[in-house]
């Protein structure tokens, strides 16, 4: 198995990661939370069907040590663990949850969230003091705009500190009133600093998220979801994606949405590394970079 081949089960995984000489995976895109909140995300995707007209049947529907366990069965050393509200006044306690689960929780960072409301920049401002390591922001899920004045000064404290923050603001899999790489695009304009990481690489307007990427030396993608047969049924990949990243080779993060995944996590695996096959320009190294270095980077856990 050369390391351009990618593994084909979770279990080729570790030796996998061994043969590319990667101490581990660093997973930028994933999702704990209490497990009252985790049963209702779970019965909200048992019914895909009528909500994405698509089934998507819980790959790792686990109780949370055995989730916990999979992870480092995977090799995954790092992963931040995101949250996010659907409705106001759930953010706050939603970090208060989330900063103890990354303190406490080995392979976690401590991460946390915003939503466009009053006392929003006074609760950002202390998830970083408390330690947050990365933030994120789902604009469908969450409904709002994310241009909203609420959030200015929450985007400011963000660029100011460096703490990126994975940005859900494409169509992709459900479109919402505000989604849209050119949405957030003003965000970006307004706030240059920001270390803004475009969660499934602007799903479903990859080639929009790349063209922002080149605009913005802070923007990053995830490849959560991103090239897996699942996504590529209803969001494929452009068919020079490969080509299309070597601009931003360096800036491109593992990211899996574990454990809320239709298909084994090795398949998000392969899908990368069939993207580091198809151009010689990206090869080993950026698979190096992808899987651990550059997300590493961004968590401050180089
Ligand atoms: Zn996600």
């Amino acid at each position: 198995m050369s390391g351009l081949e990618g593994p084909s089960s979770d279990e080729e995984v570790p030796d996998w990661l061994a043969g590319l000489g990667l101490p581990g995976l660093v997973d930028l895109h994933t999702h704990f939370l209490p497990e009252r909140v985790l049963r209702k995300v779970w019965d909200y995707f048992d019914l895909a069907g009528t909500h994405y007209g698509i089934e998507w049947p819980i790959r790792y529907r686990f109780d949370e040590p055995t989730r916990l366990d999979v992870l480092s069965g995977l090799g995954v050393r790092v992963f931040a663990p995101l949250v996010y509200p659907h409705k106001p006044g759930m953010a706050e306690w939603l970090n208060r949850w989330a900063l103890e689960f990354g303190r406490t929780t080995a392979g976690a960072v401590p991460t946390a969230t915003m939503y466009p409301e009053p006392g929003a920049a006074e609760y950002v401002a202390a998830a970083l003091e408390g330690g947050a390591r990365c933030f994120k922001v789902h604009v469908q899920v969450g409904g709002f705009d994310p241009r909203d004045p609420l959030l200015r000064r929450s985007w400011q404290l963000l660029a100011e500190s460096g703490v990126p923050v994975v940005v859900h603001c494409g169509h992709g899999p459900l479109r919402g009133e505000f989604t849209g790489m050119d949405v957030f695009a003003e965000v970006l304009e307004r706030h240059p600093g920001l270390v803004a990481v475009l969660a499934h690489a602007g799903m479903p307007e990859y080639g929009r998220a790349l063209e922002l990427a080149r605009d913005h030396p802070g923007v990053y993608l995830d490849t959560t979801m991103v090239g897996v047969v699942f996504s590529e049924r209803f969001a494929p990949l452009p068919s020079d994606w490969a080509d299309r990243l070597v601009p931003v080779a360096e800036r491109v993060v593992l990211g899996s949405d574990f454990p809320n995944i239709p298909y084994p996590y090795a398949e998000q695996l392969a899908a990368v590394a069939g993207w580091a096959a198809a151009e010689e320009r990206l090869g080993i190294p950026f698979l190096r970079a992808v899987l651990h270095d550059t997300p590493a980077r961004l968590l401050g856990c180089g």
